[in-house]
């Protein structure tokens, strides 16, 4: 089953890839494994995933002593500050920086352990009360400057999720204002590489948008068992 879903998705988005002419060389397929056990993610390894995704930083920490130490762990989910030093020391990628105070404490907790983290900033592009991510302008350009000039954070890039709906027009249109931002930082001169955007419903036009980071959960490991 898993082996059957992670072919049908590389497939997807090969095809997805070839149809709007962008190269799949460049996409980056995150299997989002969150709330599911870590032998689920060793069989997915099997099959030729190299990164995971968790939102949780005690679920992070527990999976990153179990699991291979190949993998690439993403952080995705609302960090709180008070967490950042069992995250930094596993995480290959932080997509979820969203204020100055948790960017300033994953650069020490970075330089503690010698290492550069690599981070992506996380921006609201939709109204939905519940979705954290950085909002003003200002805020914005400050978090920016702040991430790009730390020494021990590297910043690669910018994270949306897209509102929850069937509308593919709000949902394009978010991960449109994200590329806007990319593009426009870009010009001003950031190196910016990576859009993380794009899950089990809306890939598809968050790959015609421009991600290059896919975040894919349900798709490959089926659904969550919110009970548990
Ligand atoms: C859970 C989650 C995903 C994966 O969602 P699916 O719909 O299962 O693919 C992607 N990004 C974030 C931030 C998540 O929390």
């Amino acid at each position: 089953m898993l082996e059957k879903n992670i072919l049908n998705i590389t497939e997807r988005i090969k095809d997805k890839c070839k149809q709007i002419g962008r190269n799949y060389s460049e996409i980056t397929l995150v299997a989002v494994s969150k709330m599911h056990p870590a032998e689920m993610i060793t069989e997915a390894e099997k099959f030729g995933l190299k990164h995971f995704g968790e939102n949780k930083a005690k679920e992070l920490k527990q999976k990153a002593q179990i699991c291979s130490k190949d993998i690439k762990w993403h952080f995705i989910g609302h960090l709180q500050t008070n967490k950042v030093k069992n995250v930094v020391p596993v995480a290959f990628l932080i997509h979820s920086v969203d204020s100055l105070k948790l960017a300033n404490e994953i650069n020490k907790r970075a330089k503690l352990i010698n290492k550069k983290q690599n981070i992506l900033i996380e921006v609201k592009t939709s109204d939905e009360e519940t979705k954290y991510g950085i909002t003003s302008r200002q805020d914005f350009f400050e978090l920016i400057k702040f991430c790009s000039e730390a020494e021990n954070l590297n910043l690669e890039g910018l994270m949306t999720m897209a509102p929850f709906t069937d509308d593919e027009n709000l949902v394009r249109s978010s991960f449109k204002k994200l590329r806007g931002v990319f593009d426009e930082l870009n010009n001003d001169g950031y190196n910016l590489k990576h859009l993380s955007m794009g899950m089990t419903n809306d890939f598809e036009i968050a790959l015609e948008e421009g991600a290059t980071i896919l975040r894919i959960g349900t798709a490959i490991f089926g659904n969550r068992n919110y009970n548990l």
